[in-house]
């Protein structure tokens, strides 16, 4: 168990997901660069966050809520937990917006699965699924919180933990993802990507063909 002063962002348990090295930029180093999908991405979260309180076909639709767990060490907010009637019960349902479309990998899924357990942990429910929605393709991918997803959850929440409290950023590791990352020109990655000669990894800086 965590306590008060150890709680770090819910955020991070997704960007780790993604890049080691990112999340440590990000938690550790404090930095911060968007693009073209982190801006997206930053509209999105603005719309989704427009109205708090809405009622929609006996759905409670809920922005902005603080999320807490002590178990994972993890705080943060809520895109929109939907609270679905269940008997006498309103169980929540968080979702999550994305400008992107779904991923191949569990990403994205991670973190809307540690929502889910902070969600859990303050109210004494079991939430079953939750959903991401694809600003791109304009659809809902429904999130099923099975066992495999919750422990993936879990354990990067304490590797999350364990980096931060390393104080070290990790070297980066060249790979397809950095194509896409907004960390791109912070972190060189090309630098170290061990198949690119220094030679040609210049020349495409003076040319200017990386630059998205
Ligand atoms: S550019 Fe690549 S190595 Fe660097 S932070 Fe992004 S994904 Fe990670």
């Amino acid at each position: 168990m965590y306590c008060e002063d150890d709680l770090l962002h819910i955020r991070g348990v997704q960007q780790l997901s993604y890049c080691k090295r990112r999340c440590a930029l990000l938690f550790i180093e404090q930095q911060w660069s968007d693009n073209f999908f982190t801006a997206k991405g930053i509209v999105m979260h603005d719309k989704a966050h427009a109205e708090k309180i809405e009622h929609k076909k006996g759905v409670v639709i809920e922005r902005d809520i603080y999320l807490k767990s002590y178990e994972l060490g993890l705080i943060g907010k809520s895109d929109v937990v939907e609270f679905h009637r269940s008997g006498n019960k309103l169980i929540p349902f968080p979702v999550e917006y994305k400008s992107g479309k779904a991923k191949s990998d569990n990403v994205d899924k991670v973190q809307l699965c540690a929502q889910a357990l902070c969600l859990e942990e303050m109210m004494n429910v079991t939430i079953e699924s939750g959903a991401i929605f694809y600003g791109k393709t304009r659809n809902r991918l429904n999130v099923e919180f099975n066992k495999s997803l919750r422990e993936e959850t879990f354990a990067l929440a304490q590797e999350f933990h364990s980096l931060v409290d390393s104080r070290e950023t990790p070297k980066p590791e060249y790979s397809k993802k950095c194509y896409n990352c907004s960390f791109k020109e912070l972190c060189l990655p090309e630098i170290f990507d061990k198949q690119k000669s220094v030679k040609k990894y210049l020349k495409e800086i003076v040319n200017n063909e990386k630059t998205i």
